[in-house]
């Protein structure tokens, strides 16, 4: 049987795959890492909150690479009802495609899988409606 894991601990992969952030009680600033202390108020207590699978780009960057992987596009991610998070852009790598506050979605896939079967999941965003 193949075991599935995330390859980053925010992502929750399954039938209903999403980002977790953690929220911080006091001020509700989000973090995807690892904090003793929030950056904007200083509070120290976390809790953890569901973020939208949905999002519009804020920015973005083509990334050239050599022709066997070809060009990617890095996007950053303004996600519904908050959560900033930055992954690449699923099949678009023409620039022209891309336009400003484009509406995308959270879609995942398989990163790699390890010599005992154990398959890595990564996720990105491909754009709404294409
Ligand atoms: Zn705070």
């Amino acid at each position: 049987m193949t075991q599935t894991i995330p390859a980053v601990d925010y992502l929750v992969v399954g039938d209903d795959p999403h980002l977790v952030s953690k929220e911080c009680t006091d001020c509700g600033a989000l973090y995807f890492d690892r904090r003793n202390a929030c950056a904007k108020c200083f509070g120290t207590n976390f809790g953890t909150r569901r973020l939208s699978n949905e999002g519009i780009v804020r920015a973005y960057t083509v990334v050239q690479r050599g022709s066997k992987s070809g060009p990617y596009t890095s996007v950053v991610v303004e996600l519904q009802g908050g959560g900033i998070v930055k992954a690449n852009l699923i099949g678009v790598t023409d620039p022209a495609r891309i336009e400003p506050e484009m509406k995308v979605r959270l879609v995942t896939f398989e990163a790699g899988v390890d010599d005992d079967g154990t398959q890595a999941v990564a996720f990105g965003y491909e754009p709404i409606g294409a």
